[in-house]
């Protein structure tokens, strides 16, 4: 149950595997990471601890400036290698984490199947993977305006798309998330800051049912409506 992400210049998955150690005191069942390699996204998860995904990830090249991790705290599949976030959509185009639960899960599953979607895992999340493909317009920020209103429950949310390699794109509603931005224009997503404190002390808190689109030059966040809305950063000076 925590989320991170990186876009920057130097290569994610180190930061990842960080920052989702620092998030491993919420409790969790089982890790993983996706990163866009300059070609496709690459998703590595196991069941278990993180040592688990260390060890997967030993003696592969999996490196990137774009990736997000996640730790899971299972609500709606067991424990598994394949109910383990990231989820993807069939092409394996579009990445997401998500923390928290899809309440109207099986209604949209069951529209899916009948266009024609097959899935995988057993979580409530992979729909929103399956969704965002649906609905996708070539910019994921409308298509978020336009998936988000039809999903009831809570989530925090972040996504990465092959076709928009330099962005990161979060949302949330009734879960957690924060936004940091670093030097040279580095970005982040954390569920909680202590996972990006190493990094950043420039914190950007989002509020509920908001969106941000993160790229090196800069963060917009929106509201549900679609509306920018202005957000002063946070220095944090606390230490973990
Ligand atoms: N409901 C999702 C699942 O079971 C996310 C759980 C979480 O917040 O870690 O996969």
């Amino acid at each position: 149950c925590g989320i991170v992400g990186y876009l920057g210049r130097d290569n994610a998955t180190p930061v990842l595997i960080n920052g989702l150690k620092h998030l491993e005191y919420r409790g969790y069942d089982s890790a993983g990471i996706a990163v866009f390699n300059g070609d496709h996204i690459e998703v590595v998860k196991a069941k278990g601890r993180l040592a688990n995904l260390e060890e997967r990830l030993e003696g592969r090249e999996v490196a990137g400036h774009l990736g997000i991790g996640h730790t899971r705290w299972a609500t709606h599949g067991e424990p598994s290698d394949i109910n383990s976030h990231p989820h993807t959509d069939v092409k394996g185009e579009i990445a997401i984490v998500h923390n928290g639960i899809i309440e109207n899960y099986a209604e949209l599953k069951a529209w899916l199947m009948d266009k024609g979607c097959q899935f995988v895992s057993e979580t409530d999340t992979e729909v929103v993977a399956h969704m965002l493909n649906q609905y996708y317009t070539g910019d994921m920020k409308d298509t978020l305006f336009k998936v988000l209103p039809k999903l009831r429950g809570s989530f925090a949310l972040g996504i990465i798309v092959k076709s928009q390699p330099d962005t990161l794109y979060c949302a949330r509603k009734d879960s957690p998330l924060v936004v940091g931005a670093g030097e040279d224009g580095t970005k982040y997503i954390a569920s909680d800051i202590p996972a990006i404190l190493e990094y950043t002390r420039d914190i950007y808190l989002m509020d509920n049912g908001e969106i941000g689109v993160l790229k090196t030059d800069g963060v917009t966040f929106y509201d549900e409506f679609g509306t920018v809305v202005s957000k002063e950063i946070m220095h944090v000076d606390w230490d973990i």
